[in-house]
């Protein structure tokens, strides 16, 4: 490296770090907003994100970072270590989406997504579609003028789902969609109509909340995210945040009448967590030690959730502690009854409510619809209908309102549009992984029974938290697994465990 690009590379790090450390500020702002600000603070506080937003959109749009990176462009590619051509790629593609939208563009996305917020609440608090359908046409419209922009020579459904999941495309999904939905569809209908149903009646009672809270706290703890590097609060919405590696805030909520719902909303946010704590101990500001896309972090928490948490191991592990904590309902209960009671199959209108196995149909229904919508075939108006003939197709059921049907994310309100495959890209991702797993370290399953996670993790360390965003989201599958994405694990997965726990072999 010349001297002059050695200048022109660091003093692109002091950019990046600063712009990281700024978003670091943002994240404990909102952190702060969503678990103990005042709500008389509420005004104030808008005000505040406000102006700092206003100052990392100067400082990631300033065209001294552009000449940085046009002269760094110049050179030989060759003359960059993977970490140093990873930053400079990365502070490329952000830039690039940061100013090739022209501005008046940008603020009204900005506006619309404020307003088209509180006129979907309305709108779904009053189940009128209609009342939502003007802001989402000219937000599907608009978001069609931005991948023209910032993605010319994808299409404009994919220019969107790049956005969450760099790299992949509808060509990729939706072959895979196809085949998750011939296997998925008469599976769930042969667990609905199956004699045997498990018995979920010990989960519900009274569980209170204190001691839901310190289960919460030593499952997490178990797991090996370090509280002293990180944080559990409640929230209204379980979510993790904060605003580095070295200070990782994950939340839950409790209701003293399920203690289930919160104990894997704590696995589920440890499970994001412990990407966020694993990152590569360089460069923890920059770019390159940054968790790669929505779909590879939501493997990270599903991995934890569902191939961890649901497994019958772990409830051979905790059964112990859980009759201890909760004695009047669980005394009795075995570890065969508390395994296939939460790992029921229940088709529901609403998608977060979904259990595993009925959660990628109702992913799947949403990118047919965005994809029509995308490419025309699809209008606004037509969406109720449509959404509800592919509940009742996919999962026999059809929603009795719009409430419980097309107006339930808040997703399209605020403009995210390719968002969904992201989850269920995310759960194919975790059973592909668990199943490397189980090859490299055959003792998995003894591990979880002994409650002796520190392989697990250590191996996702390796593998997957420090990789960063050195690979794209296909080359790390690649790498890890030998294979690119393959739906066949996921759906050899649900069926194997469902027709066991249904009993419809
Ligand atoms: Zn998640």
């Amino acid at each position: 490296m010349t001297t002059n690009v050695k200048t022109a590379y660091s003093d692109l790090v002091d950019k990046l770090e600063d712009i990281s450390r700024l978003g670091g500020v943002m994240s404990t702002l909102h952190w702060d907003q969503e678990v103990i600000m005042p709500s008389g603070a509420a005004e104030s506080r808008a005000k505040q994100i406000s102006a700092l937003a206003g100052v990392i959109h100067e400082r990631s749009t300033n065209p001294e970072l552009g000449e940085c990176l046009s002269q760094l462009s110049e050179e030989d590619p060759s003359a960059f270590n993977a970490f140093e051509a990873c930053n400079i790629r990365e502070a490329q593609r952000e830039y690039d989406k940061e100013t090739k939208v022209p501005i008046k563009m940008v603020q009204e996305m900005a506006e619309l997504g404020s307003r088209g917020h509180f006129i979907w609440a309305k709108a779904r608090e009053d189940n009128k579609f209609s009342d939502f359908a003007p802001t989402l046409n000219r937000f599907i419209e608009l978001k069609k003028e931005w991948a023209a922009c910032v993605f010319p020579d994808l299409s404009a459904y994919d220019a969107n789902i790049d956005n969450f999941e760099r790299g992949t495309t509808m060509a990729e999904i939706a072959p895979i969609f196809e085949s998750l939905k011939s296997e998925l569809i008469p599976l769930i209908q042969s667990v609905k109509e199956a004699k045997y149903q498990p018995d979920t009646s010990f989960l519900e009672g009274t569980f209170p909340v204190d001691k839901q809270e310190a289960l919460g706290k030593q499952i997490s703890r178990d797991m090996g995210f370090a509280f002293d590097q990180g944080r559990m609060d409640v929230s209204v919405h379980p979510f993790c945040g904060g605003g580095h590696p070295t200070d990782v805030r994950i939340t839950t909520r409790y209701r003293d009448s399920d203690f289930i719902e919160s104990l894997y909303a704590v696995i589920h946010e440890t499970g994001h967590g412990l990407y966020e704590q694993g990152r590569m101990t360089e460069g923890r500001d920059l770019p390159v030690s940054e968790a790669l896309t929505m779909g590879i972090h939501e493997s990270q928490s599903l991995f934890w959730e569902r191939m961890i948490g649901q497994n019958r191991a772990f409830c051979v592990h905790y059964m112990e502690t859980i009759r201890a904590t909760f004695p009047k309902n669980m005394q009795a209960v075995s570890v065969d009854a508390l395994y296939e009671a939460i790992n029921t199959c229940n088709p529901s209108f609403i998608r977060v409510e979904a259990d595993e196995l009925t959660y990628p149909l109702h992913v799947i229904l949403r990118f047919e619809i965005e994809r029509g919508l995308f490419d025309g075939s699809v209008t606004v108006q037509d969406l109720p209908e449509l959404w509800n003939n592919k509940m009742s197709d996919y999962l026999g059921v059809r929603p009795p309102t719009d409430t419980l049907g097309v107006l339930q994310d808040v997703h399209w309100s605020g403009g995210a549009f390719g968002y969904f495959p992201s989850y269920t890209l995310g759960a194919m991702y975790a059973c592909q992984f668990f199943n490397t797993m189980r090859q490299e370290l055959p003792d998995t399953v003894k591990h979880i029974e002994a409650g002796h996670f520190a392989p697990i993790k250590t191996w996702l360390n390796d593998k997957i938290h420090s990789q960063g965003s050195l690979y794209s989201p296909q080359e790390l599958v690649q790498k890890i697994t030998g294979e690119p994405l393959n739906p066949k694990h996921f759906t050899d997965y649900l069926k194997t465990k469902y027709r066991a726990i249904y009993k419809t072999i």
